[in-house]
């Protein structure tokens, strides 16, 4: 998979050579391109920000420099388009489902905005060649989009085959497979500073296990996201009623 992103703080990204995407990168499996949206102003301040239109506070991305910038990362003549992202918290969520459709792109691109964001018709200008989502990490303001890019590629990059070690730890996580959270986790030793491991993760006897693991699923995503053990309950209610 290729991507590029664009930021007018590259620094920022340098976080993508370390651990498993800095590995997928090395490998080949990762083609990661990191460009300076300044190289694409020609005054003296290199400037990427104006006032906006209609006045109030702060201040917008010009479109010059980011039409410039998409036109020498995705030539518009060249033979294919990426797939562009321009984190905005005004986009819709992010989600373990968005992330499972980018891992299937071969190239994604990233717009990362500052200020106020980027000017409106540099999207609307993109999205006459290529496919362009809007897209926000959840409902907070960070003050620009590298670190929701950080955020979406490391979430993409890890559903990419050959980039974790054992792809069965991705079936069982939270937000994967039945939509419930996971369920507690714990390692040597048995009994630490005065907590010990629950006896059934030493009992050997897989069935009972699963059904403990799954009973505590169940548990946590009552307690901490009842939003989504209703989606569950109307997923397997629905499953219930296509098998009878
Ligand atoms: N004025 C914008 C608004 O109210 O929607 C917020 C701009 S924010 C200060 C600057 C940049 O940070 C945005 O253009 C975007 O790139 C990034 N950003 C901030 N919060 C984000 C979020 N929740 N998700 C994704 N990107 C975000």
């Amino acid at each position: 998979m290729r991507l590029d992103v664009v930021s007018i703080f590259p620094e920022y990204l340098a976080a993508l050579d370390l651990s498993l995407v800095g590995k997928a990168a090395k490998s080949g499996l990762l083609d990661v391109r990191v460009h300076d949206l300044r190289d694409w102003t020609y005054d003296r301040h290199r400037t990427v920000d104006d006032t906006p239109y209609g006045g109030g506070a702060g201040m917008v991305m010009k479109p010059e420099p980011w039409g410039e910038a998409l036109d020498a990362v995705a030539p518009p003549d060249g033979p294919a388009q990426p797939r562009l992202i321009v984190p905005t918290p005004a986009g819709r969520p992010f989600s373990q489902e968005l992330a499972y459709e980018l891992a299937a792109e071969p190239w994604l691109a990233f717009a990362c905005g500052r200020y106020e964001g980027i000017d409106a018709r540099v999207a609307a200008y993109a999205g006459e060649r290529m496919r362009v989502d809007e897209v926000s990490i959840g409902d907070y303001v960070l003050n620009g989009g590298e670190v929701a890019v950080l955020v979406m590629v490391e979430a993409v990059a890890r559903l990419l085959p050959g980039v974790i070690g054992n792809p069965e730890s991705l079936a069982e996580e939270s937000h994967s497979g039945d939509g419930l959270l996971e369920y507690p986790v714990y390692t040597k030793p048995a009994t630490w500073r005065g907590h010990d491991v629950p006896d059934v993760l030493l009992s050997g006897n897989h069935g009972v296990i699963a059904q403990w693991r799954h009973e505590q699923s169940l548990h946590r995503t009552a307690e901490r996201r009842p939003d989504l053990l209703a989606a569950w309950g109307d997923a397997a209610a629905r499953k219930e009623d296509a098998a009878s």
